[in-house]
């Protein structure tokens, strides 16, 4: 790991002095490359990210995917199976889904559904169409201009690209899905089996496909708050019957790290979309039965990535019964969120407020640190939204460790590396390197450095401990003449 001292910190401290007044994002935002395959190679080893806890007040942890990891291995076959039993029992697909297998090489996070031509597509740091299906069958380089033009772009994830809160709701969010985390991969293989299905029995391919409006339909059913309560969820029927099973223990470096954090006057939040009664569980199985103690505030239920962007009122939360309190919203001050207690929805600016009082500052200088896995929710939104910096968790990176048990759920021939194909980085690269502060495999990777040790990442993509060996290899002077090495 790189010292006080040594050339690439010296480097950025002569960047500091010639931009004085420079944020830090803004600094890294064009450290970081814009990839393009026309960028020059010097422009990507001028520069490095850092992190640097010492620069923060206030620290901020997603849950899962981020302080709790799941058994992939398991969650993904028990999400893959109910959703594919909504489709036949609630939507009238063909029992024939049922016996199509799991393969799990279909599996990849960052992929994107365009639901009415039932495709699923790959995409480049600059939203080009790498790879694509129609069901599960691969798409010939040609298909794929045929049907998205020699651009190879769909209008749809051209916006995403661009803004990715403009199709998050409304009209675009009706026709395309971005699969952002673990819980969404399953539904891919889900989707591209309907498709084939629809097609069989069809004979023909429709104008339209209703398979994503019915998997949108079947991802409400389960992982809908109520059907936890109520247990009408097979997935949370699932979960809560062997818990274990699917929620890892957290390992405890990460616990004394929390504890460190707090001990040396850092205030520290935990914010998850969860509700309550499944973080109650989830939590409780990876941190143990103690673990609202590790924190100053808890928010579940928290709807990112509106969290940080809309002014949402707070709930209350009964703690005993584990449910948000209904009409229990709470004025937009700061001073009526207490530490120590749980609420349900709100919004950053008061819980903001609230932890600046804490730290007896001024809001406006008491600067925050996020860690979450979701891209989008926990990196791209707060930082580019609102006066955070973050870190992305990519549990990708722990493919290249020996003996990572979920390389098969991760692992993908049939669409490549998450970051990388061949010479083109993809969109998930491009948002990691422009947005987070640095992008670690799990938090157990800092948790085992000392909290006052500054990272200095040897890229200017922010990875770290090491670059992906699929990003090594980008050759930014070659390469890309719209083939991807797809199916001819
Ligand atoms: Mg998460």
């Amino acid at each position: 790991m790189p010292m006080l001292g040594d050339p690439v910190a010296a480097e950025i401290a002569a960047e500091r002095e010639r931009f004085p007044q420079t944020p830090r994002r803004l600094l890294h935002s064009f450290a970081a490359p814009r990839y393009s395959r026309y960028s020059a190679s010097t422009i990507m080893t001028s520069y490095c990210k850092e992190l640097h806890l010492k620069d923060y007040d206030i620290i901020g942890f997603d849950l899962d995917g981020t302080l709790l990891r799941y058994d992939l291995t398991n969650m993904s076959a028990l999400i893959y199976k109910v959703l594919k039993r909504y489709l036949v029992e609630n939507k009238g697909y063909s029992a024939a889904l049922l016996d199509l297998p799991m393969d799990l090489d279909f599996l990849q996070k960052g992929l994107f559904l365009d639901g009415p031509r039932g495709n699923i597509l790959k995409l480049s740091s600059e939203a080009q169409i790498l790879r694509a299906t129609h069901g599960t069958r691969q798409l010939s380089d040609q298909e794929i201009v045929a049907i998205y033009g020699p651009e190879r772009q769909w209008a749809i994830t051209t916006s995403f690209y661009k803004d990715p809160l403009s199709t998050w709701n409304g009209a675009a969010s009706e026709q395309m899905r971005s699969l952002l985390d673990y819980f969404d991969t399953p539904s891919a293989l889900v989707f591209a089996q309907a498709v084939d299905v629809v097609d069989k029995q069809s004979g023909s391919q429709p104008e339209e496909y209703e398979v994503w409006r019915d998997l949108q339909a079947g991802l409400m059913h389960i992982f809908s708050r109520d059907h936890f309560s109520n247990d009408s969820s097979l997935y949370f029927k699932g979960m809560r019957e062997d818990t274990p099973k699917y929620v890892l223990c957290t390992d405890s470096c990460v616990l004394d790290w929390l504890s460190a954090l707090r001990k040396s006057g850092k205030k520290l939040f935990l914010l998850t979309g969860s509700n309550i009664d499944f973080a109650n569980m989830t939590a409780t199985q990876a941190l143990g039965k103690n673990w609202r103690e590790y924190f100053d505030f808890v928010v579940t239920y928290a709807k990112k990535p509106g969290f940080f962007t809309i002014q949402r009122p707070f709930l209350q939360v009964d703690v005993r019964e584990l449910k948000e309190l209904a009409n229990t919203e709470l004025p937009q001050d700061a001073g009526v969120l207490k530490p120590g207690e749980i609420y349900s929805q709100g919004n950053w600016h008061q819980l903001h407020g609230a932890l600046a009082k804490l730290l007896n500052k001024e809001t406006a200088q008491a600067k925050a640190l996020y860690f979450g896995d979701n891209i989008i929710q926990d990196v791209y939104t707060p930082v580019k939204h609102r006066d955070f910096d973050a870190v992305a968790i990519a549990e990708e990176l722990l493919m290249e460790e020996k003996n990572y048990p979920y390389f098969a759920e991760l692992d993908s021939q049939l669409w490549g590396s998450y970051f990388a194909i061949g010479c083109q980085p993809t969109l998930w690269s491009n948002f990691i390197s422009n947005f987070a502060q640095i992008c670690v495999p799990s938090m157990k990777e800092l948790a085992q450095l000392e909290p006052a040790q500054r990272i200095v990442c040897t890229n200017p993509y922010g990875f770290s401990p090491k670059l992906p060996k699929e990003l090594e290899t980008v050759n930014p002077t070659s390469c890309w003449q719209g083939g991807t090495g797809s199916a001819q």
